[in-house]
């Protein structure tokens, strides 16, 4: 492991390593439903012992999630979902374990913060043209003080009776190629990566199979975040079936050899991905990773040996 790299601060107790794992999930600091205080103690009651809160673009649920984690007794890894650009292409990368007082991630984020505004009012603009009156305010409202998405949007054309469900807010208005999908320019993921790793946090590719890319474009994609010092991979996140799993675990072994990063093969991660408790996504603390990868965890084990 590079030794001026920090990660492996703070190391995990063996107690987080006993029950459920999930190192990705949305409170109302960003698109999820429920506070960081009621998504830590619902984690809580499904038996999560290590949950990492990682909200799109923004640290501003951690504190709030840990002081929840204290009382519950469980332990909360700060963690973050950072939009940015692969070429052209939108992709998430996680970062978990991150200092969240570190120059780069708060830059990261304040970059991000403007462009969301940006790309806000952009969307209902062009909304608003289409004669979805009231659009900004409605989502903004939605949003309260967290990060505004396309999920408020989608809710807010849900409530004003437009659609019956967020899922036909994307199909119609929001999604790639609709009139509410703005292009923005984030970020690109290999200064993305940089900035998780330089708070010490590992950077995690989040749902590869979620892009919509081919075989040979998410190879390419995993070849390049291998290259950009990538720590891991979500091989397990929302709702994804078992075929996919293997699609993910075959696609890793593939990248393995020829392309091992500057850090050694990927570690594997997971995450629910949890939004709110009636989503089409999976619940919170359901996951579980398939035999035979190397967790992402093992960065932040008392055991040298098992970051080797
Ligand atoms: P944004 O970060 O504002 O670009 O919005 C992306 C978020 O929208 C994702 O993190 C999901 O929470 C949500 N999302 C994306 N696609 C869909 C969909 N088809 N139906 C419902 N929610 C979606
Ligand atoms: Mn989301
Ligand atoms: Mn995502
Ligand atoms: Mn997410």
């Amino acid at each position: 492991m590079d030794p001026e790299h920090s990660l492996g601060r703070p190391l995990l107790t063996e107690q987080a390593l006993t029950g459920q794992i999930d190192l990705h999930c949305h409170s109302t600091a960003s698109d999820g439903i429920l506070s960081p205080t009621a998504l830590v103690s619902r984690a809580k009651s499904a038996g999560v012992t290590l949950l990492a809160l990682t909200d799109h673009d923004t640290v501003a649920g951690i504190d709030e999630a840990e002081a929840e984690a204290r009382a519950q007794g469980l332990t909360l890894l700060p963690g973050i979902e950072l939009t940015a650009l692969w070429g052209r292409r939108v992709v998430h990368i996680v970062g978990l374990n991150v200092d969240r007082r570190a120059t780069a991630l708060v830059q990261a984020i304040r970059l991000r913060d403007q462009l969301r505004r940006e790309r806000a009012q952009q969307i209902a603009e062009r909304l608003e043209k289409r004669g979805f009156a009231g659009a900004l305010a409605g989502a903004r409202a939605l949003a309260g003080e967290g990060v505004i998405g396309r999920p408020h949007f989608a809710r807010w054309m849900v409530e004003a009776g437009y659609v019956s469900d967020s899922g036909k807010a994307f199909k119609r208005y929001l999604g790639a190629g609709k009139i509410g999908d703005v292009a923005v320019p984030w970020p690109d993921m290999v200064e993305t990566i940089s900035a998780i790793r330089s708070a010490g946090g590992a950077a995690v590719l989040a749902h590869p199979l979620k892009y919509g890319l081919t075989r040979t474009k998410l190879r390419a994609l995993l070849v390049d975040f291998c290259a950009a010092a990538g720590d891991a991979v979500e091989v397990v996140c929302g709702q994804q079936n078992p075929v996919q799993t293997r699609e993910i675990l075959s696609l890793l072994d593939q990248v393995r050899a020829p392309a091992a990063g500057p850090r050694g093969p990927l570690l594997a991660s997971l995450g629910s991905d949890f939004h709110q408790p009636d989503q089409p996504w999976r619940a919170l603390g359901c996951v579980r990773l398939p035999a035979g990868v190397e967790p992402v965890w093992n960065l932040w084990q008392t055991d040298a040996n098992q970051i080797q």
